[in-house]
């Protein structure tokens, strides 16, 4: 319990006891009335002083505004231990409240539980604690057995297994040994790993998503957006009611005053909107964080309702549905050797970050000489050039080629070809072939089952290599051979296409299709775990690279809906039958605090319900 919350708690108890001894206290007129402000004044000053505050500020209908004058009333009609319970109930209530708030963001902070509190370097040959913040990029770390991985780095020494499990949901923990990159956050499980760091701790994976999971709330979703307008409209219609409440009956009826009074105050009182106010923003916070325990991290309740209503489900190829990783399966040099081709070819994607040119690095083995290169450029959805030893070398696809005018020609085997020209001369070509991800076949099954009506694939590859892939996953449509821009209008096509209320989400690995994911509904990421830019530009990002991330991630925007239309029926619900109850003069003061505060307890225990996201994870 908080500091606060205790507080509150004291101030209960010196008030519920106060209540009762005044109450058996036998005094008439001012003086009781004077007996009963102390634990009044006790239990409800600052709801009284925030009410003044707020008409000050213009803000006038709001909780303490009606809790305020149900109270005062009560007392001006000599109902005075029914005001100071109404007002110590209401207190009570909101100590709840603010607790099981409090507990779930815990709980979800819990989850979250990923910063590192140390980083171990060696010093002269000791091994010393240090705050990750202070470690600088190039040195070397040291990770024992059980620890979690502070920084981001490549491992320099050393094998053993990580569990990535807090940033990915994936239970089964990945090898890792020399030269394999690592992530902050996941832990080691087995061996002691030197790592040498690649990233300050401020742009670690790690401070990323924390800065990320912080954020989400700040973005609502449209039922929160509309829960806030309705409750500026709702309290001061349900204000006026009270007063036509108060005035009309005795009026025409010549009933009695107080007792319609009373009846007007217990109407205030049921009509207080927190449940609905608390329970619809928690209901979302619950969804993020229960999704983001799946390794699916969303940037806030508005892309859970968009995903809800998915229609159109866009996926970029390379990375995304394929894993990105191409084993080369030719080499075919002109007028040099084979090696010097692959020279030529991973020297100039040296800088690039192009799933292709990482793997032709790795196809090239030997380290590289970064002296001999100078001035890269990336050209996107086409290569590369760079000046290697003095010429110039260029890399990429045949529109890169005929770009510069040069002489190429296309090769006999299925497989993305890689042209190299040196000085503007073909040189050759590699080919090279990627492999379809294990689980994006069911992942588009499952998307239908979720509803989605059409799944399309976009890619800058080769009409034989695109069609190839697609038809084997049973996409619906095909576009190939784009460039980043082409992309973007066959996005722009596509949510032309589709109806009203549906939305259209792509999917990509982050690498040069950033325009695309913004222009998207819904922008969703694979594989934080290697690129920046992802994080950066997604609405959606999921930890690990699989596509059947996807269809789960819809299934949980569905579920958290379904909380918060139930949570709004049930408090409107309630609220209703309480408020005919209160005109008709059934319900009494007690009712309707218990009908306020118990809907919110009731409501904020259904909002936690989206938290538990483990039954979505099965197929
Ligand atoms: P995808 O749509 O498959 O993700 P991209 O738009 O990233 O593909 O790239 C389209 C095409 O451009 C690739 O298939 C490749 O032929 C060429 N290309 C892009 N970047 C590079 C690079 N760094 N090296 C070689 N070729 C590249
Ligand atoms: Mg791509």
């Amino acid at each position: 319990m908080s500091k606060k919350q205790k507080k509150i708690l004291l101030r209960i108890i010196i008030s519920a006891v106060l209540l009762i001894g005044v109450y058996f206290i036998p005094l008439e007129g001012y003086l009781k009335l004077l007996l009963f402000l102390i634990p009044y004044a006790v239990i409800g000053w600052d709801i009284l002083w925030r009410a003044v505050r707020n008409i000050t500020h213009g803000q006038i209908f709001d909780e303490n505004f009606l809790m305020s004058v149900a109270t005062i009333g009560a007392f001006c009609i000599g109902e005075y231990p029914e005001a100071v319970f109404v007002m110590l109930f209401y207190q009570v209530g909101e100590l709840f409240q603010s607790y099981a708030v409090g507990k779930s963001r815990k709980s979800i902070a819990s989850l979250m539980d990923i910063r590192p509190d140390y980083a171990n370097i060696e010093e002269n040959g000791e091994l010393k604690q240090v705050d990750p913040d202070e470690v600088k990029i190039g040195d070397t770390i040291i990770v024992k057995a059980g620890e979690r991985i502070p920084l981001d780095g490549i491992v320099s020494e050393g094998t053993s297994m990580v569990n990535t499990s807090a940033l990915t949901g994936e239970s089964v923990p990945r090898k890792v040994t020399v030269n394999d990159d690592v992530i902050s956050g996941c832990v080691n499980e087995e061996g002691v790993l030197k790592v040498q760091v690649t990233k300050e701790f401020g742009e670690s994976t790690v401070a990323k998503i924390l800065e990320l999971v912080e954020n989400s709330a700040s973005k609502k979703a449209k039922a929160e957006n509309f829960i806030t307008k309705f409750a500026k409209y709702y309290t001061p219609c349900v204000v006026i009611g009270a007063v036509l409440l108060a005035i009309i009956p005795p009026l025409l009826f010549s009933g009695l005053w107080s007792e319609w009074i009373n009846r007007a105050l217990i109407f205030l009182v049921i009509s207080c909107p927190c449940a609905l106010v608390i329970s619809v923003p928690m209901s979302f916070f619950g969804g993020i964080g229960g999704a983001s325990k799946c390794g699916i991290l969303v940037k806030g309740g508005n892309y859970l309702e968009a995903l809800a209503k998915t229609e159109i489900v866009v996926f970029d190829k390379t990375g995304t549905l394929t894993k990105g990783v191409f084993n080369v399966t030719a080499v075919h040099p002109e007028n040099c050797t084979e090696s010097q081709l692959v020279e030529y070819a991973a020297m100039a994607e040296n800088y690039s970050n192009h799933p292709i040119a990482k793997s032709i690095k790795e196809a090239y083995v030997k380290n590289i000489d970064q002296s001999r290169i100078k001035d890269t450029q990336e050209v996107s959805g086409k290569g590369v050039n760079a000046v290697i030893d003095g010429q110039n070398v260029s890399v990429g696809n045949d529109k890169l080629m005929e770009s510069l005018g040069v002489n190429w020609h296309p090769c006999h085997k299925i497989g993305t070809t890689v042209h190299i020209a040196v000085n503007n001369v073909y040189a050759g070509h590699i080919v090279i072939s990627d492999e379809v991800k294990k689980d994006s076949q069911q992942a588009i099954k499952n998307l239908k089952k979720e509803g989605v009506k059409k799944t399309v694939m976009l890619t800058g590859d080769s009409n034989a290599v695109g069609k190839a892939v697609g038809e084997s996953l049973g996409l619906d449509e095909i576009h190939t051979e784009l460039m980043p821009a082409d992309k973007v209008n066959c996005v722009e096509k596509l949510i032309n296409e589709k109806s009203e209320k549906g939305t259209l989400a792509f999917v990509g690995d982050g690498i040069n299709d950033a325009p695309v994911l913004s222009r998207a509904d819904i922008g969703i990421a694979m594989g934080a775990m290697g690129s920046d830019a992802a994080i950066e530009a997604a609405d959606i990002v999921l930890m690990d690279d699989k596509p059947s991330k996807i269809p789960v991630a819809i299934r949980i925007a569905k579920g958290t809906l379904k909380i918060v239309k139930q949570n709004i029926a049930f408090a409107l619900g309630v609220k209703a039958v309480v408020l005919v109850l209160g005109a008709l003069g059934i319900a009494n003061m007690w009712l309707a605090v218990f009908a306020d505060v118990g809907v919110a307890v009731i409501a904020i225990i259904n909002a936690m319900r989206a938290l538990n996201t483990n039954k979505y994870l099965s197929n």
